[in-house]
């Protein structure tokens, strides 16, 4: 994979020549082959092994993300998602057979999937090695050629990813543009096959106008308020350790599918609360700022975000555990808040941090209400054993996606399409889903010469009319 390195502005000319390149390659036809789609995904498999530490050390200067988390949250599941696209590559490649109708007898129908041309993928910062590679591999899987633009917010893993690619795939196919809002207006000036987009809603609009001018399909990954419903019928304990595992153990925070405020029962928050605490003590000690097992905040314009709603009046005074931050470090510890008002700023923006406010309501059937109130998040949890409760949520919550008795998990299972919802986004990928997310499902029907059926020529005889 080339870099297109920051010699002179990346601007809309470089763009441009960019674009017509890798369009001489798509046109060459050798994305298409089994071959070529198998070697890369190899190369990228191989990428990954043998540079495991440097991307753990890209993801410590970025993020100072726990080696535990690169290797879990980011190395692994790109290698999986590799894995899963070589095993079942083959079988997604082949023509599926469709049914025929009595119109077109006789005939055979076939459903071709075939790759788009030149794709586009914008990824973000919180993960920001696999959720670079994630979509490509998709996008390889498809047959298409492709541009990555990483965040410029994780730059340590931006320039690595640049690096490294440029030495292990295709560079005539597959190409890195470094850079930020400037380099990725111009490439947005461009006319792409389709472009997939992760991060906030704000450039995900501003992505979605540049596509239509050209009529380019997107699929946007965003983010939003993902709430967490407790109900009193539960084993706390691992209910507990589930909670602050998708929180604070995933990013502290920094995860677009983290849990973003929780609603359970008055009579039932003591309690939980309780146990927030006792598993937080336990998995990252008495004083979390010192903790090695805590990524820090991105960088100084997200700590003051988060400040900010922390320190609001209505506000401050909720906290119920942690508060603690260090500016220098760029740290702020786990933070509980309890019954912080719904007009506050943390209950009506992503938190995307490590702030944890918990509303609580009278029966815990009324934190639908509340969900359903608000705008459709990427993912909702639910911890519960009762059916009923549990069969009432998926009925009547819309969300990117849902999990039952845990959180963030759902998005490691190949097997599920992971994507969002009203404001949380469209499209998805991952697994198969992601093969499909860069193909085009060509419907083909075969007809032979033979059988021909006059009866729908013209001239429409009154003898035809006395058919219909
Ligand atoms: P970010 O700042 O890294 O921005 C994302 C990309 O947009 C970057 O590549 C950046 O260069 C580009 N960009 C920024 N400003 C731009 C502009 N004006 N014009 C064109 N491009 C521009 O990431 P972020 O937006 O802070 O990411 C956090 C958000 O992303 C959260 O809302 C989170 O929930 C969401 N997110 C979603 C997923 C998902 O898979 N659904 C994953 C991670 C993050």
């Amino acid at each position: 994979m080339a870099v297109e390195m920051r010699k002179g502005k990346f601007d809309g000319d470089r763009a441009a020549a960019l674009l017509k390149e890798l369009r001489v390659s798509f046109a060459s036809g050798k994305t298409k082959s089994y071959g070529w789609r198998v070697q890369q995904l190899k190369n990228v498999l191989r990428m990954v092994d043998e540079n495991e530490k440097a991307i753990v050390e890209a993801l410590r200067l970025d993020l100072a993300k726990p080696k535990f988390e690169a290797f879990v949250n980011e190395i692994s599941l790109v290698k999986a998602a590799c894995k899963h696209s070589l095993t079942k590559l083959k079988h997604w490649m082949k023509p599926q057979k469709a049914k025929t109708s009595i119109i077109t007898f006789p005939s055979s129908a076939k459903i071709v999937s075939e790759p788009l041309g030149v794709v586009l993928i914008i990824s973000a910062w919180n993960y920001p090695f696999l959720l670079s590679l994630d979509p490509v591999i998709g996008a390889i899987a498809a047959g298409n050629t492709v541009v990555l633009k990483p965040s410029e917010i994780s730059p340590a893993t931006s320039s690595l990813l640049a690096k490294l690619l440029k030495d292990y795939v295709d560079c005539s196919t597959i190409r890195v543009v470094e850079g930020a809002a400037a380099e990725t207006t111009a490439l947005l000036e461009q006319k792409w096959d389709k472009i997939l987009y992760t991060g906030n809603g704000n450039v995900g609009r501003i992505v979605m106008a540049s596509a239509a001018k050209h009529v380019t399909p997107v699929i946007l990954e965003l983010g939003g308020k993902s709430p967490v419903v407790v109900d009193s019928k539960i084993n706390l304990t691992v209910s507990a350790r589930r909670i602050v595992a998708g929180k604070w153990g995933c990013n502290n925070g920094q995860t677009c599918v983290s849990p973003d405020y929780i609603i359970t029962t008055k009579t039932f928050a003591t309690k939980l609360i309780d146990a927030l605490k006792h598993v937080l003590e336990e998995f990252f000690g008495k004083d979390p700022l010192q903790s090695k097992d805590l990524s820090r905040i991105v960088n100084s314009s997200h700590f003051s975000r988060l400040t900010k709603l922390l320190d609001e009046d209505k506000v401050s005074g909720k906290i119920v555990y942690g508060g603690q931050r260090d500016e220098t470090q760029l740290k702020i510890a786990p933070t509980i808040l309890l019954d912080v008002p719904e007009d506050s700023l943390i209950m009506n923006e992503e938190i995307f941090g490590p702030l944890l406010p918990i509303i609580t309501v009278d029966k815990v059937e009324d934190s639908l209400n509340i969900i359903n109130s608000r705008s459709k998040p990427l993912a909702a949890y639910l911890f519960t054993s009762s059916k009923k409760l549990e069969k009432e949520f998926v009925e009547k919550i819309s969300a990117g996606g849902m999990l039952i008795n845990d959180t963030v998990l759902h998005l490691t299972n190949p097997s599920l399409p992971f994507g969002g919802v009203g404001e949380s986004g469209f499209g998805s990928y991952h697994g198969k889903f992601s093969f499909d997310a860069f193909s085009h499902k060509k419907a083909i029907l075969y007809r032979p010469f033979i059988g021909d059926v006059t009866v729908r020529y013209p001239p429409y005889t009154p003898r035809k009319i006395r058919l219909l």
